[in-house]
């Protein structure tokens, strides 16, 4: 008997009409099935992406995202518990199967005070990424009130449509980090005079964006398309975070705490109070004696503070976290099969360097690009492989004029 010819369990072609046949226990499928089943695996997982969401959120509970930040964000374990528990509150809100029993959990915005290059960013940018949600970053100065010149406040629900590649249902859900929202503080203590177009008519607009609303959003932002669609873009479930250096919020703190002190309801008496880290005293009202008005405030609950960085700090941002400048460099010398090492009087001596001229976190990326630069052009065509940066080579490298100009761009 001739042998039984083998064909596809799935379209029924015969084995020589296919490319390819591949035989499972029971069973054979062909190439062209396989590419149909693959289409039908992606287009499913597409649909399904909406709900990987609630499924990763589940998983993940304050304590596990601590942990993540851990990973990328070295110290500010206050701001990482505080936000760690606003996120999973919020998330757990959008969760919430809808329940008559008239309990509605209010939305968990939050702000951020603290000195600019402390991770303020960085933060919302890892939050994000853990949640794998669309995160619009948006620099509260260019925005003004509707009819000036300058950005609406709309434009912001057009960044994060941008960020979710304009699928409506992702970007619902997403983050929307607002920089310097101290900028538009109040300029002054007296309300009636102080109209002004910056400052709190754009806190005005912005209440309703915070609270929750359909907005009529540009896709493409600004007034230059007059022609376009506006999409309908409800921000009842999207987490606002802003930050703010707030300077000089500090002297309203002390000026507070000293009164307190005073008072007979003295909660922390002047000799436990860390004149280095006021900011970790802060409370609402001194927000509101900053020129935030208070309904702003009211939509921000949860108000957090940032760690100014010490030398610990700053030398264990260099080399800790998981894509540390450090590590980012070693590995794009390694791409040019290039061994790159650092000494720790080096990385100590950049901290130093850092500290002296007030660059801060930020400088430390231009410390190490000012010093490696050099090396970076040099090294790919070299026969030189292994590069061992100590102190007297960064030295080297550093000299006054590139630390001055350093200062001058940060
Ligand atoms: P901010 O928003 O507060 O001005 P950023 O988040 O933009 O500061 O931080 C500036 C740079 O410093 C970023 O490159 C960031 O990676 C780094 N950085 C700042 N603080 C930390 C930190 N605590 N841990 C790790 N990196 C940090």
């Amino acid at each position: 008997m001739a042998k039984e010819e083998l064909e596809c369990s799935f379209c029924g072609r015969k084995k020589p009409e296919t490319n390819l046949l591949i035989a499972g226990l029971d069973a054979h499928i062909c190439d062209r099935c396989i590419e149909q089943a693959h289409g039908i695996v992606l287009e499913e997982s597409k649909q399904s992406d909406s709900s990987d969401l609630s499924a990763e959120l589940k998983l993940r509970k304050p304590l596990q995202i601590k942990t993540f930040l851990d990973e990328y964000i070295i110290g500010q374990d206050t701001t990482k518990k505080v936000m760690s528990v606003a996120v999973y509150n919020h998330y757990k809100r959008l969760l919430q199967p809808v329940s008559n029993d008239d309990i509605d959990i209010q939305k968990s915005n939050i702000i951020m005070v603290g000195q600019t290059g402390t991770g303020k960013t960085l933060m919302a940018k890892t939050i994000a990424r853990m949640l794998n949600v669309p995160l619009a970053i948006v620099d509260a100065t260019v925005l003004t009130e509707a009819g000036y010149v300058g950005e609406d406040v709309e434009s912001i629900l057009t960044r994060l449509l941008q960020a979710a590649d304009y699928n409506l249902e992702k970007a619902e859900k997403g983050i929307v980090f607002i920089d310097e929202i101290d900028k538009i503080a109040r300029k002054s203590d007296n309300p009636s005079i102080t109209r002004d177009v910056s400052g709190e008519g754009v806190q005005q607009a912005l209440l309703k964006l915070l609270e929750g609303t359909v907005v009529n959003v540009p896709p493409k932002g600004g007034r230059k398309h007059p022609d376009q669609k506006f999409i309908e873009v409800n921000t009842e479930n999207i987490l606002f975070i802003a930050g703010g250096a707030f300077d000089g919020i500090e002297r309203v703190i002390s000026k507070r705490l000293n009164m307190q002190a005073v008072g007979y309801s003295a909660s922390i008496s002047e000799d436990v109070v860390d004149q280095n880290n006021l900011l970790q005293y802060i409370i609402p009202r001194d927000l509101k004696d900053f020129g935030l008005i208070p309904e702003i405030i009211g939509r921000l609950p949860v108000l957090t503070h940032m760690d100014p960085l010490d030398a610990k700090t700053l030398r264990a941002i260099l080399t800790e976290p998981k894509n540390a400048i450090i590590k980012q460099y070693k590995k794009l010398f390694e791409m040019d099969e290039v061994e790159f090492s650092i000494t720790n009087g080096a990385l100590d001596y950049i901290v130093d360097k850092a500290i002296e001229y007030k660059l801060g976190a930020r400088g430390l990326r231009s410390l190490c690009e000012e010093i490696l630069t050099d090396a970076m052009f040099e090294m790919p065509s070299s026969d030189d492989k292994a590069l061992n940066v100590t102190k007297a080579y960064a030295e080297e490298k550093l000299t006054k004029i590139t630390l001055k100009k350093l200062k001058a761009v940060s």
